[in-house]
């Protein structure tokens, strides 16, 4: 079967690390140009390097999602480059310290939080709805989490995960005639930098793995596998969706 992804210019953010590093890898290989977006300099060429090894192709854009001006040239370079956008993944987050219910949240980590995984992708689709606007058509997929549907007590994380589901709904409506489908992932917990401050001793991990039926952590690959489904036209009809990616964790 062709790839799916053949020609196609797909760009990642938070390209550098984790889930957005196994993506960039599964788009090249599956026969996409890759824009790898990082604010972690290293990291982003690492990632380039990879695909490079592997045959593919792609470019490093240095861009804080937090921030309009990065964003807006983010989209410029990718515009310049390729003269297109057909897939993005606005995939860059972060999350707040391990103790942070919602009375003892300093308000410069709500806001910290709440800038990157929400307004961050805001801002993405914002810059890249106008450019796949132009050209006819695209497709999205916005990095939620299974706590973008099930509570936790990170309280700005969950918020701004709940917020990305509502976002990612709200934007797949009103580009759904324009040929631009939205979609959202909600993984559960996956073997990445962003979970070693939580699985830092065995029964720590021990009672996060217990969260998934299917009895253990999920892998960045597996991820990157639905997304680039979802930006596939193989998914034509799926618009508006959050997709669990978690093991059963929210089946239960
Ligand atoms: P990760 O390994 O920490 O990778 C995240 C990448 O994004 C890092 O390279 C990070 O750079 C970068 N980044 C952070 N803030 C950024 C910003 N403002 N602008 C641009 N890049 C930025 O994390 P991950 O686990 O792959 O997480 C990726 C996404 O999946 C996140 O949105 C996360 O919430 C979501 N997610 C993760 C899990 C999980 O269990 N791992 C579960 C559900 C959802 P630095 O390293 O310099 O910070």
């Amino acid at each position: 079967m062709a790839e799916q992804s053949e020609n196609k210019i797909a760009l990642i953010t938070g390209g550098g690390s984790g889930i957005g590093k196994a993506t960039a890898l599964a788009f090249a290989r599956d026969g996409a140009k890759v824009v790898v977006a990082d604010k972690d300099i290293q990291n982003g060429l690492a990632t380039v390097a990879m695909i490079n090894d592997i045959n593919g192709e792609a470019i490093f854009v240095e861009a804080d999602v937090a921030r309009t001006s990065d964003v807006k040239s983010m989209i410029n370079t990718v515009i310049d480059t390729y003269g297109r956008l057909d897939c993005a993944f606005n995939n860059a987050g972060i999350v707040d310290p391990a103790d942070s219910s919602a009375a003892e949240l300093p308000e410069e980590v709500w806001n910290k939080v709440i800038g990157i995984n929400l307004t961050g992708v805001w801002l993405c689709m914002k810059y890249e709805i106008q450019q796949m606007l132009k050209q006819g058509g695209g497709a999205i997929v916005n990095s939620s989490s299974v706590l973008g549907i099930a509570g936790a007590t990170i309280a700005a994380y969950t918020a701004s995960k709940h917020g990305v589901v509502g976002l990612t709904k709200s934007a797949a409506l009103s580009y759904a005639q324009k040929g631009i489908r939205v979609n959202a992932v909600c993984p559960g917990f996956i073997d990445t930098p962003l979970l070693n401050p939580y699985i830092d001793d065995s029964d720590a991990k021990a009672t996060i793995v217990a969260l998934h039926p299917i009895g253990r952590l999920g892998t960045p690959e597996e991820v990157a596998e639905s997304v680039v489904w979802l930006c596939s036209d193989a998914a034509s009809f799926v618009t508006g969706h959050a997709m669990a990616v978690d093991g059963g964790y929210l089946a239960q």
